[in-house]
């Protein structure tokens, strides 16, 4: 089933064009690389730190050689401290692969792959990644977050030709790797419902191969924490090829939207107030995620205990505030450059009264069905929690250093986040985004 759907993404993805996931399959990377990668007797430079060198990378290099390939000399990275992802790393592999005329094979997780990514895009040089870890979904994605002159930027780069992800390596990877990876891959299923919402209102239609990609096997993917927190190689396979999906899927309908949604921004908001970057390792993506996600499924749960069908649409209309009002919200609750950009991004998706109450019909009318489609999408907060909690990843906001309070100050600023249309939206079009956020941090619920 699943490696169907990965041909079926494979056959419809802009850049990668081999993903063999499995157990053991590290011993035949060097075959898929020379045959898939190496065109033409090119040269391979394997780009790893210690780390992933040990776990991954001497094997890579070893099959490498029995297939026959070129090897430049291998750039690997002190182990510690954490890599990061910079710029100035970036440029380093780019001209080490121009003096080389070499194309590179990242052996890692996040930023190795995506210094390699980016380095090779910059180059317009095709790439492979041997993964090390079930850390995250970017493995087969677009573009490579950089901190480039300070500032924190996904910078735009092609996916890599070929992924080599044996699950054996994956379940031997420091176990936070793989607690952050299932972080990342529950957030699909309220992105999922936000891309529902949007889908119903007209706003972002569904994609429906890369909605395919991504939810059919998300919830079978988060089925196993235990297994995945004790390491158990077999568990690994459906996270695996879940987070394999979800970059396919993004290649697919050219944007993150079938991967991320609201749940994205907490994360994104948290990064740049640069929440827990003085760790080493930082703290990850997933691990921000995974506290994003359960809030905007306890946000959902709220959400759907009310009465969108019986809503008086006029009353609703009438209450929709000025687009000058938004804009001192704003104001209110972003600070600095945030500002500016929510504004923007606010704009994008802000509509009169004569587009909310078009929205609001729609809304209403689809309402029974949708309802039901959001229920089954998304499960239980506390379900999810002790899911959460199972697979070692955080389920309380003093997991990654923060308090209930952070996260509900987080709800309002990630509305005005990106223009990407969300439940969040829909709340604050309806009047009740104050509400609903009250109701997810009233006494007694999820975070207490
Ligand atoms: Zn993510």
């Amino acid at each position: 089933m699943t490696a169907e759907l990965v041909e079926k993404g494979l056959e419809n993805a802009s850049h990668t064009k081999t993903v063999d996931v499995g157990r053991g399959v590290l011993a035949s990377s060097g075959t898929i690389i020379r045959d898939e990668l190496l065109e033409g007797g090119r040269k391979a430079l394997l780009v790893a730190d210690e780390r992933t060198w040990k776990a991954a990378g001497a094997d890579v290099e070893r099959s490498l050689r029995e297939a026959g390939a070129d090897l430049a000399e291998p750039m690997v990275y002190p182990g510690s401290p954490t890599l990061y992802a910079s710029y100035e790393h970036c440029e380093e592999i780019r001209e080490r692969l121009r003096e080389t005329d070499a194309l590179a094979v990242a052996v890692g997780s996040g930023t190795l792959n995506d210094l390699s990514k980016l380095a090779s895009g910059e180059l317009d040089r095709p790439y492979a990644v041997v993964a090390t870890a079930a850390s995250m979904d970017g493995y087969t994605g677009f573009g490579a977050p950089m901190t480039k002159d300070g500032v924190k930027i996904t910078m735009p780069c092609p996916a890599p030709r070929v992924v080599v992800f044996d699950l054996d390596v994956a379940a031997a990877a420091p176990r936070p790797m793989a607690s952050s990876g299932y972080g990342d891959l529950s957030a699909k299923i309220p992105a999922g419902a936000d891309w529902m919402l949007a889908d119903a209102v007209g706003v972002d239609p569904i994609h429906p191969l890369a909605w395919e990609l991504v939810q059919t096997g998300v919830r079978g993917a988060l089925s196993r924490p235990a297994e995945l927190a004790a390491g158990v190689p077999e568990a690994y396979e459906g996270l695996c090829e879940g987070l394999v999906l979800s970059g396919l899927a993004m290649q697919v309908a050219q944007g993150t939207r079938p991967a991320s949604g609201a749940e994205h921004y907490f994360s994104h908001l948290w990064e740049l107030d640069h929440l827990g970057s003085e760790l080493d390792p930082p703290l990850s993506h997933g691990f921000k995620v995974a506290i994003g996600t359960l809030a905007m499924v306890g946000f959902y749960e709220k959400f759907l205990e009310r009465d969108v069908a019986g809503l008086d649409i006029d009353a609703v209309v009438s209450r929709w505030p000025s687009w000058d009002e938004v804009e001192d919200d704003i104001r209110r609750v972003m600070s600095g450059p945030l500002i500016d950009k929510g504004i923007n991004e606010t704009r994008e998706k802000y509509v009169d009264a004569a587009g909310i109450r078009a929205r609001i019909e729609k809304l209403v009318q689809a309402w029974p069905q949708l309802r039901a489609k959001l229920a089954g999408q998304l499960m239980p907060a506390k379900e999810l929690q002790l899911a959460l909690a199972s697979a070692g990843a955080p389920s309380v906001p003093s997991d990654i250093g923060l308090t209930p309070e952070d996260v509900r100050a987080a709800f309002p600023r990630a509305m005005y986040y990106r223009s990407r249309y969300t439940v969040l939206d829909v709340a604050r079009e309806l009047g009740w985004f104050e509400e609903i956020v009250d109701d997810v941090f009233a006494p007694g619920g999820l975070w207490q």
